[in-house]
C-alpha cells in the first residue's frame, strides 16, 4: 500500500557509444530528443498515484515507459525531479530499500530451482521464517493457481503459468507497490486475454498499488484506473479509461486509443449565421453539439481548417441528404457481430463499423460499391491542424 508521486522526473541517457556507433543510434532515434548531455529518453514527468491504483503508462515502442517504470523501481538512476514513494524521497534509496516489486516480460526466473524454491527465493533472501515463507508462497500460489506445479521447474510450464509464478514470486513479498513491464507481450492472443482478466482478479486479491506498463491499448483500457499516454518521452495525457476515450487531448492520443483507428480528415470549422459551431467535409455541413459549441467558445475558437476526427463506430450510413459524404467501398471485413466497411472517401482512408444486426443489404458494401455516411455533431472531435491539440481541450 504506497502511494508514489512522480515531480519533473528526467531521464537522460548518457551517451557511452564511440563517435561512429553513436550517430547510428541518434538516426535510428530521430523521434527523440538528443541534447548534448545525452538521449532524453524521459522529461517533465508528473503523476501522482493514489494508495492502491492501477495505473497503467501506455504508448509506442521506445517512448520511456521501461525507464520510467525502472526509475521507480530503482533500477535506473533518476536524472532530476523527484520520486516520492509513502511520502519518502526516495531518488538515493536502494532498489531493495523501495519495498517494490517487479515483473518483467521475459519472466526472469531461476530456471535451476523449481517453482516453489523461485517463488520463496525473495523471502529467503529476507531471512523470513520458514513458517511464514512456507505459508505466503502457499498462498500465492493458491491465488494464482499454481499449486500444482509447485515442485515444476520452469522449463517445464507453458508460457502463462510461468508468467503467473513470476507475479507469484513478487506479490509474496508483499511489496507497496507492484511493477509490471508488459508481463503479458510474451503470450499468445488467447493466452493474453485470459491472463488480462487473471490480473484483474488478482487485483482485488491484493491489496497493493500497481503500476503497469504495456504498449497495448486493450490491455491499458481494461486495466487501468487510470492511463497515462506517453509519447516521445512526455506524458500526452492522463485520464480514466473513459476519458481519454471521449476526450482526446490530441491527434496522437485520438488514433492510439481505439480500434480500428478513429478516421481523421482535413476539414473546415465553420460559424453559422446564428452564431453555432459546424463542421464542413464534402458536401456535410454538420451543426456540433452544445456541449461542443460551449466548450469551442470557451476556448474561444476561431473558424478555419481543422482535423476532423470520428470514430468508426460512430459514422452513419443515414441522414439528411445534405450530409451526406460520397465513398467507395475498397474492402468489408466480416467480423461476426459487425461489418468493418474500408471506404474512400475524401482522399481518406474510412472504416465504418455496420453492426450485423443493422445490416439491410449485404451486397451494398461489395468492393467497388458507392456509399454514403455522415458523422454526428455530437461525435466529432475537432483539432487543430498545426498543433493537434483538440480545440475543446
Ligand atoms: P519503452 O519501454 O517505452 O519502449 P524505453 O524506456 O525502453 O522505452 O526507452 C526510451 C528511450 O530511451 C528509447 O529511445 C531507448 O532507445 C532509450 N534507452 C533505453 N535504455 C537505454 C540505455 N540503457 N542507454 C541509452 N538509451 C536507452
Ligand atoms: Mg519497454
Amino acid at each position: 500500500m504506497a502511494e508514489v508521486i512522480l515531480k519533473n522526473v528526467k531521464k537522460v541517457y548518457p551517451y557511452q557509444e564511440t563517435k561512429k556507433k553513436k550517430k547510428g543510434a541518434e538516426e535510428k532515434k530521430t523521434n527523440l530528443q538528443i541534447t548534448e548531455e545525452g538521449v532524453l529518453a524521459v522529461q517533465d514527468f508528473n503523476l501522482h498515484i493514489k494508495d492502491k491504483e492501477f495505473i497503467v503508462l501506455v504508448g509506442p515502442s521506445g517512448c520511456g515507459k521501461s525507464t520510467t517504470l525502472r526509475m521507480v523501481a530503482g533500477l535506473e538512476e533518476i536524472s532530476g525531479g523527484e520520486l516520492y514513494i509513502d511520502g519518502q524521497l526516495v531518488n538515493d534509496v536502494a532498489p531493495k530499500d523501495r519495498d517494490i516489486a517487479m515483473v518483467f516480460q521475459n519472466y526472469a526466473l531461476y530456471p535451476h530451482m523449481s517453482v516453489w524454491e523461485n517463488m520463496a527465493f525473495p523471502l529467503k533472501l529476507r531471512k523470513t521464517p520458514k513458517e511464514e515463507i512456507a505459508q505466503r508462497v502457499s498462498q500465492a500460489a493458491e491465488i494464482l493457481g499454481i499449486t500444482q506445479y509447485l515442485d515444476r521447474k520452469p522449463k517445464a510450464l507453458s508460457g502463462g503459468q510461468r508468467q503467473r509464478v513470476a507475479i507469484g514470486r513478487a506479490i509474496v513479498r508483499e511489496p507497496k507497490v507492484l511493477l509490471m513491464d508488459e508481463p503479458l507481450s510474451n503470450l499468445d492472443a488467447k493466452l493474453r486475454n485470459q491472463m488480462r482478466a487473471e490480473i484483474i482478479k488478482l487485483r482485488q486479491r491484493i491489496n497493493t498499488t500497481f503500476i503497469y506498463v504495456t504498449h497495448d491499448q486493450t490491455e491499458a483500457m481494461t486495466l487501468g484506473d487510470r492511463i497515462v499516454i506517453m509519447k516521445d518521452g512526455v506524458i500526452q495525457q492522463i485520464g480514466t479509461p473513459q476519458e481519454v476515450f471521449d476526450h482526446p487531448a490530441n491527434l496522437f492520443v485520438a488514433g492510439f486509443i481505439g480500434v480500428p483507428q478513429m478516421n481523421f480528415y482535413d476539414a473546415q470549422l465553420v460559424l453559422d449565421s446564428d452564431g453555432k459551431y459546424a463542421v464542413e467535409l464534402d458536401k456535410a455541413h454538420v451543426v456540433l453539439s452544445d456541449v461542443k459549441q460551449a466548450n469551442l467558445k470557451k476556448n474561444n475558437v476561431k473558424p478555419g481548417p481543422i482535423t476532423l476526427g470520428v470514430r468508426p463506430e460512430h459514422l452513419l450510413l443515414s441522414g439528411a441528404a445534405e450530409n451526406m459524404i460520397a465513398g467507395q467501398v475498397e474492402v468489408s471485413e466480416m467480423m461476426g457481430s459487425a461489418v468493418h466497411v474500408h471506404v474512400n472517401a475524401c482522399g481518406s482512408d474510412t472504416i465504418i463499423i455496420v453492426q450485423t444486426t443493422e445490416l439491410e443489404n449485404p451486397a451494398a458494401f461489395s468492393i467497388g460499391s458507392q456509399i454514403s455516411f455522415t458523422f454526428s455533431g455530437a461525435t466529432a472531435h475537432v483539432f487543430d491542424r498545426e498543433t493537434q491539440k483538440n480545440l475543446e481541450a
